[in-house]
C-alpha cells in the first residue's frame, strides 16, 4: 500500500491513511442526511443515487475489502482526481477489485451541475453518503480532522476512498 499512500501525496494530498474494514464507520443517518437536505438529489442522480443498493449491501460490499485508503485533502478537484488516479494504479497492478468513493469533483465545472449530461459518466464514483458511511467519525478516529465549518472561509477537510483489495 506504500506506493499509493506516496502516489496520493505527491499529487497533493495532505494524508493518506490505510484503514482495515473495521476502520470505516457506517451510519444509517448518513443516509438521511443524503436524502433530504443535501443538494438537489433526484436531478443530480448520477453523482447521488445509491443504484438500488440497500445500506446492508454496502456495508458488506466495503468490508470485504482488507485495505481502504482514506485520503484527505482540501481541493475537491484534486481529490476527486487522486481517487481515481490510486484506484486504476492498485487495478493496473492486479488489485482488479480496486474502487474509490467520493463525490464527483472530477471537472472543475460539473455539467451535471448545469443541467447537463454527465460526459464522463465512467468516472464517477458513488458517494460516500450515498453508502451510509460517516466520514466524520471514520477520519476522527484515524485523527485526522473533519468538523463542522462555520463559514465558507474555513479550510475545508475533504476525503475520498479506495478500496484495494
Ligand atoms: S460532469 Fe464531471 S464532475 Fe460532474 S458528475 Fe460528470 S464526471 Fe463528475
Amino acid at each position: 500500500m506504500d506506493r499509493y499512500i506516496s502516489q496520493g501525496k505527491q499529487m497533493g494530498l495532505s494524508n493518506v491513511a490505510l484503514l482495515g474494514p473495521e476502520q470505516v464507520f457506517f451510519d444509517p443517518r448518513a443516509v438521511l442526511k443524503c436524502r433530504w437536505g443535501c443538494e438537489d438529489y433526484f436531478n443530480r442522480s448520477i453523482k447521488c443515487g445509491p443504484r438500488g443498493l440497500s445500506q446492508d449491501e454496502c456495508i458488506e460490499m466495503v468490508r470485504r475489502y482488507q485495505n481502504i485508503l482514506l485520503l484527505h485533502g482540501h481541493d475537491a478537484h484534486l481529490l476527486s482526481k487522486a481517487v481515481l488516479a490510486v484506484e486504476r494504479s492498485a487495478f493496473l497492478d492486479g488489485h482488479y477489485f480496486a474502487f474509490g468513493i467520493r463525490y464527483c469533483k472530477i471537472c472543475k465545472v460539473c455539467a451535471v451541475d448545469q443541467g447537463q449530461p454527465c460526459p464522463q459518466p465512467d468516472k464517477v464514483r458513488p458517494c460516500d453518503q450515498a453508502m451510509g458511511i460517516d466520514v466524520y467519525r471514520t477520519a476522527r478516529e484515524k485523527g485526522l480532522p473533519c468538523q463542522v465549518l462555520q463559514s465558507k472561509d474555513e479550510v475545508q477537510n475533504r476525503y475520498g476512498f479506495v478500496l484495494i483489495d
